[in-house]
């Protein structure tokens, strides 16, 4: 048995291409906005999901610059206040553009059965254990279990049966022996997880945009969530605060529920 910890890493975010932002806006007449840009108002390195999401609420309304559009008469210029508009007024289309990839690493099976069931907005490639022997099972103990030395002898005596009944299994499919065909390998491996527990730590790759993270980490942060799910989506939310600030700044976390000032944009 190994003893793991979920994890979360980034590992991939927005990038916008500005030089072909420009020709659209070249073409619009609104290349005041750019300018913004070369100021430093829009932070391009560090601020790029944020001006995603703001040039895509601009061109709904060719609010770029003040005069595009006689209709619209007040062009706020704080990118901060203008997102907040955004969410404000649950304009949420303009969130799904900005996408995030997430490794779960070490995450439990219990995790992965839940998190699949959010399915707007989210893509996901979740580990085979068609393919995976599982003689060495990677399990997660939340720390009050950890402090229960009579409940973590028995946990551990349960989980090294199972991987000792892995071994034996492989053994006595032969999955080992020379010649042995890759179907027949994936056939009974695929059997042989069968017999794994539902906390067998696995992982998986999840993009989510920001409409579904901020409903995600609200959902998946309640109080009455299950606890490793819990600690995934904190940890999410973090990441989401540090990446995107004025998208993530208006959730309050009291006890580990990170509660939005907006729901459901
Ligand atoms: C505390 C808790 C207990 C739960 N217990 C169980 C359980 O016992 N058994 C079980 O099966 N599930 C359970 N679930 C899962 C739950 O039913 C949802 O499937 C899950 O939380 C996904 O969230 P969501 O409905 O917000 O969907 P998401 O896929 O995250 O969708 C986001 C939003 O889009 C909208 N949406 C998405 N799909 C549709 C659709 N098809 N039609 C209309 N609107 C849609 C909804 O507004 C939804 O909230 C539980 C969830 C929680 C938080």
């Amino acid at each position: 048995m190994k003893n793991v910890e979920p994890d979360v890493i980034l590992v991939a975010r927005p990038q916008l291409d500005y030089g072909a932002v420009a020709t659209y806006l070249r073409d619009v007449g609104g290349e005041s906005w750019l300018e913004r840009l070369d100021r430093g108002d829009l932070d391009s390195a560090s601020h790029d999901p944020q001006n995603l999401a703001e040039f895509a609420g601009r061109l709904c309304y060719r609010s770029c610059e003040q005069g595009l559009n006689p209709n619209v008469s007040k062009v706020r210029t704080d990118q901060v206040k203008y997102l907040e508009n955004i969410l404000a007024s649950a304009h949420g289309s303009v969130l799904e553009h900005v996408s995030f990839t997430f490794v779960l690493h070490n995450i439990s099976r219990v995790t992965t059965h839940e998190l699949v069931r959010h399915r707007p907005g989210t893509a996901i490639s979740q580990e085979s254990l068609r393919y995976i022997r599982l003689a060495d099972i990677p399990f997660w103990f939340p720390e009050w279990a950890r402090h229960d030395a009579e409940l973590m002898k028995r946990a551990t005596a349960v989980l090294e049966q199972l991987e000792e009944f892995q071994r034996w299994m492989a053994d006595h499919f032969g999955l080992d022996q020379p010649g042995t065909a890759f179907h027949e390998k994936k056939h009974k491996t695929s059997f042989m997880r069968r017999f794994a527990p539902e906390g067998v730590a696995t992982g998986l790759v999840w993009t989510a945009n920001i409409r579904t993270l901020r409903h995600t980490i609200e959902a998946r942060t309640d109080p009455g969530a299950e606890e490793e799910i819990r600690l995934v989506f904190a940890k999410i939310g973090g990441l989401m605060r540090a990446e995107a600030p004025a998208l993530f700044g208006d959730y309050v976390i009291e006890d580990g529920a990170w509660i939005p000032r907006w729901r459901k944009v």
